[in-house]
């Protein structure tokens, strides 16, 4: 029953937000109802483990003596629920800010995509959202939540909400310390009121949850902390159920790690690759990766000291006999236990992820597709450089559309006579495969990783070299095959005329030269002594905003017919004014082709300028 002794009331309005998400939930998630005893226990757990782990560190706690326990206790007369737990409790500013509020601000935004693309939203997701709370809404109309901070100085809290976006607060009396959620299941629901169908839901959904579960006062479940025991002993069917229990996702994990370590440091854990993204909102790594437990007892729910920010899309729990349980967090970050834990893990992920990428091709292309954003960062993870610059994988323009190669490959296709690895980059793949610098490569059978994702850029960038080779961009290659050019400028003429270019252009180029790579393209820019390549300089002026950019050079295909028409346009144009308008058009054309054009408007208005006089 809910506590009726209230004092005072307060109103609360949610935001505009909140009630649509609320509508959303209880409109569109319904096809998973049974997910709300998922979420309120998995809540209940949540504030158990942070109890026990108050009251173990020995830290003043509220109501110490009680025992840490789920409590359900349904009435298939009355239909109401309640689940009661001994956990951690709320204050008011919780009650208003985690219990009343959508915690990631995306979320309404993401489940309207999907419904825009019509893409099937069950309640079997509503915990990834931050919103499991809410589901209990799917089967209730009203729900009363009573609790008590274990915090000493706490007082005993009523929230009461129709889930529409209104709820109240009141001060109640409340003698033991935890949350009990109070509610009367809707017709469509009345089967959550039977022990047997409750209690199927548990053992599907909760069989891991680390405290004692009663219904009616009937234990259901069995503790058991799977990590802990021998590998052998598991089945696939119970780590899988674990990984679950742990994501709240619905499929199976893409592979596991069970890690027993003896020695310098005692461990054990247990770590998840899934097979997609466990947030929904693209790489935000704001769900957590492993839990930190010092003998069984969870003291972190997301220990940062324990992975790289790389590798954070993995998920699971370490658990060590070496850390004592009131440890701080600054303990944790400065713990030398934690390093060996962390170097530990990191190197076993690698090591199945090397194994993955010669073994089983698939699983590794999976991971790629989902991970790669992320994982490439670990190129400046010095300690695993080499292991992980094996395993990044780009597009190349020798390879087929979707494949992607590994540096190891390419090395193994160079062609004999060369000695760096060659990149392009762009802000898409057709940028890239478009930009004319890439001419002479294609024309002499080089190959050349073709980089458009900026983590992509970033990563390859950040590595000087791999086998000895260096790493380099085409727009600083140095061009070595010399492939004679048919039919080019006279030499004095050419540089008559590119001194004329450079006159032009003036500062905004180190220098007007002419061109090896060139084939069938006019000019192109290409890094001079102080600038990087197009795309890096971008980046480094999102990056910077007081970056002004290294100056490029401007090459001239002397041989191109549209050069050998300008040339002729030298005599009787010694201030350059007939000329300007071309050269002025052949820059900012190079500038456009790499999407570092500022000016379109300039750029379209002389274009037809130039039809204009053409046509006449
Ligand atoms: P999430 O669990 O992903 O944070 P929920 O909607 O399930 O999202 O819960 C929102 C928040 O409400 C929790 O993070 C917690 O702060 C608080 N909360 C919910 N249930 C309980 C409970 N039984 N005891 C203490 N706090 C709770
Ligand atoms: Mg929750």
């Amino acid at each position: 029953m809910a506590n009726t002794n209230v004092q005072q009331k307060t109103q609360h309005e949610s935001k505009a937000e909140m009630k649509q998400l609320l509508h959303l939930i209880v409109h569109s998630l319904y096809t998973h109802p049974e997910i709300f005893i998922r979420e309120l226990v998995s809540n209940a757990s949540d504030a158990l483990n942070k109890a026990r782990f108050q009251v173990l560190s020995g830290a003043d706690s509220f109501d110490a003596d009680a025992p840490f326990e789920i409590r359900i206790t349904l009435d298939s007369a009355t239909k109401q629920c309640i689940i009661e737990d001994t956990g951690i409790g709320m204050n008011e500013t919780d009650l208003v800010e985690r219990l009343g509020t959508i915690a990631s601000s995306g979320t309404l935004e993401f489940i309207r995509q999907l419904q825009e693309q019509g893409k099937p939203i069950d309640g079997n997701m509503i915990g990834q959202f931050g919103v499991g709370f809410y589901s209990v809404f799917m089967v209730a109309d009203e729900v009363t939540v009573e609790t008590r901070s274990i915090d000493p100085a706490g007082k005993g809290l009523q929230w009461t909400s129709d889930g529409k976006g209104t709820y109240s607060i009141a001060e109640i009396d409340k003698p033991t310390r935890g949350t009990k959620i109070t509610f009367s299941l809707k017709e469509s629901a009345w089967q959550f009121a039977e022990v047997r169908e409750t209690k199927n839901v548990i053992t599907k959904y909760s069989n891991f949850v680390d405290f004692p579960i009663f219904i009616n006062d009937e234990r259901v479940n069995a503790v058991r902390a799977l990590w802990s025991v021998s590998k052998d002993s598991i089945t696939d069917d119970e780590r899988n159920e674990f990984y679950k229990f742990l994501t709240h996702h619905y499929n199976n994990p893409l592979g596991y790690l069970h890690i027993a370590l003896e020695g310098v440091v005692n461990f054990k854990a247990l770590i998840f690759i899934p097979d997609e993204p466990l947030s929904p909102f693209a790489i935000q790594n704001d769900h957590p990766s492993i839990a930190l437990y010092a003998n069984k007892v969870m003291i972190q729910e997301d220990c940062k000291e324990l992975i790289p920010e790389y590798l954070r899309f993995v998920r699971g729990v370490a658990d060590t006999e070496d850390l004592p349980l009131n440890v701080s967090r600054e303990i944790t970050q400065n713990s030398p236990v934690m390093a060996k834990m962390q170097k530990h893990i990191v190197k076993k992920i690698l090591d199945l992820l090397e194994d993955w990428s010669q073994n089983d091709k698939e699983k590794f292309a999976t991971f790629y597709k989902h991970f790669s954003k992320q994982f490439v960062f670990g190129v400046n993870d010095y300690t695993h450089r080499e292991q992980i610059t094996k395993l990044l994988h780009f597009p190349s323009s020798t390879q087929e559309k979707n494949a992607l190669t590994n540096l190891s490959d390419y090395v193994a296709r160079m062609q004999p006579e060369q000695k760096e690895i060659y990149y392009a980059t762009g802000d898409r793949l057709e940028t890239v495969l478009a930009n004319p610098n890439l001419e002479y490569f294609t024309r002499n059978n080089i190959e050349v990783l073709l980089l458009s994702e900026p983590a992509d850029i970033i990563a390859l960038t950040s590595l000087p070299s791999f086998e000895t080779k260096n790493i380099v961009s085409i727009d600083k290659a140095e061009i070595t095959i010399d492939t004679p050019q048919e039919n080019t400028l006279p030499e004095p003429i050419a540089l008559t005329l590119m001194k004329k270019m450079k006159d032009i252009l003036g500062e905004r180029v180190e220098d007007v030269v002419a061109s090896k790579r060139l084939v069938d393209s006019p000019v192109s820019l290409v890094a001079g002594a102080t600038s990087m390549d197009a795309q890096t300089e971008r980046l480094m002026k999102i990056i910077d905003k007081n970056y002004t950019g290294g100056k490029r050079k401007l090459e001239v295909n002397t041989a191109h017919i549209l050069i050998k028409n300008l040339s002729s346009k030298l005599v009787g144009d010694p201030d350059g004014i007939t000329l300007r308008p071309y050269v002025e058009q052949l820059y900012e054309g190079a500038l456009l082709m790499e999407g570092n054009l500022t000016s379109p408007a300039d750029y379209v208005k002389r274009m037809t300028d130039i039809m204009t006089h053409a046509t006449n």
